[in-house]
């Protein structure tokens, strides 16, 4: 059989879970909450069930999500997406992104990732048929480096993907980096994809500054987030997209017959959910409490600790731990020492390793304690 993915084996995030239950190991690997979500947000499934919300939904999402969405962005950021024909309802942000992408991508177009970048993005730009070309964040702090991004645009550039806050490397783009990005663009017609998943997950006062906020950007930008993020629920995969809607047009085709339509009573569930005084707005303070927690547990070891600006991920360098490579240290990490980890070398292409690994602190404060314990005994 000739594959689609030749280069894709089962992901990172797969391995390192199942080896961490083969060991008990504390995962701290794939990013998701051990903790409950808000059981007003459980009742409303069950309630939405109840009113017999179980049938097809409209196909770009149940409208009181849609004009939720809306209010959220508006309120937010100060940008007016149309409900109706500017916001999708997605199966998590990976479907929002891969949707994006076969919308807007012909075969041959070359699409720019920063690099590391989340393990979707490549595999999905190949199954759209689109030539990845990949731009370095700058090494040691992970900034995007925009006389790099300017110089890899070509005639041939269709469109370009970025994420902040970042995974892995948790840098948050300030707004002179958006407005860079913005001059950066203004000239081409290079669309834009912002992965924006950890948009309520920004630490120390700083802002999200989202693709929406900047004219010039949301008139060409895809911007996705995930409600999986945001109310501690990653296993129901339900996402957003907002667009322009001649862009928001060309999604929906591709959603029409990907998917279709998405969950209905979770989207019930999630509407009634955003009405109530927005949720969302404790997630800075409590993510950031876990990072504090995380952080001070680790400053007495030889872990060197990266800084930590949004998302819910710690990458430390493991230099002056142990002479492995990131990939077989944290396979070492997991099965002797019992802590799950991902190394970044997952993250590149290349499978470039510079002794940096990556932790989730979306964990409860006692599961933290454990792992540190652990990570203490290095
Ligand atoms: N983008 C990034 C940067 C992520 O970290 C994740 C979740 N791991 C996703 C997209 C996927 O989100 P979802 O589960 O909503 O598909
Ligand atoms: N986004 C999560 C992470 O980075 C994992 C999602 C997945 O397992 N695909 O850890």
């Amino acid at each position: 059989l000739s594959s689609r993915l030749p280069n894709v084996g089962t992901t990172i995030f797969t391995v390192m879970s199942a080896l961490a239950t083969e060991h008990k190991a504390v995962n701290l690997g794939q990013g998701f909450p051990d903790f409950a979500c808000d059981p007003k947000l459980v009742d409303a499934v069950t309630a939405a069930m109840q009113a017999g919300h179980n049938q097809y939904p409209p196909m770009a999402g149940v409208p009181a999500l849609r004009q939720a969405v809306s209010a959220k962005i508006a309120g937010l950021h100060g940008k007016a997406y149309h409900p109706d024909t500017e916001i999708t309802i997605t199966a998590g942000a990976t479907q929002a992104i891969l949707t994006a992408l076969l919308a807007v991508v012909h075969p041959g177009d070359e699409v720019i990732v920063l690099e590391p970048c989340y393990d979707s993005y490549v595999p999905n730009i190949e199954l759209a048929g689109g030539v990845v070309v990949r731009v370095p964040l700058t090494p040691g702090t992970f900034r995007p480096d925009f006389a790099k991004i300017g110089a890899a645009i070509t005639p041939k550039t269709r469109a370009l993907l970025i994420n902040s806050p970042h995974n892995p490397s948790a840098t948050v783009w300030s707004r002179a980096d958006m407005l860079a990005l913005q001059d950066l663009l203004a000239p081409t017609n290079v669309l834009l994809i912002s992965d924006e998943v950890y948009e309520h997950m920004v630490f120390d006062g700083q802002a999200h500054e989202s693709a929406s906020r900047f004219p010039g950007l949301a008139a060409r930008a895809f911007v996705v987030s995930s409600f999986g993020k945001t109310f501690h629920v990653t296993g129901w995969k339900v996402g957003t997209v907002a667009a322009p809607a001649a862009l928001m047009a060309e999604f929906r085709k591709v959603h029409q017959f990907n998917v279709f339509t998405v969950n209905t009573p979770v989207q019930h569930a999630l509407a009634a959910y955003l009405a109530h005084p927005a949720p969302y707005l404790e997630l800075p303070a409590f993510y950031q409490h876990k990072r504090d927690l995380f952080r001070a547990g680790l400053a007495g070891t030889r872990f060197k600790l990266l800084p930590s600006q949004g998302s819910y991920f710690q990458c430390v360098d493991i230099s002056d731990v142990s002479d492995l490579n990131e990939a077989d240290f944290c396979q070492w990490l997991t099965r002797e020492v019992g802590v799950a980890a991902i190394p970044l070398s997952a993250f590149y292409g290349n499978g470039f390793d510079q002794r940096v690994v990556r932790f989730c602190f979306a964990k409860q404060d006692s599961t933290l304690q454990s792992a540190l314990e652990r990570l203490k005994t290095l």
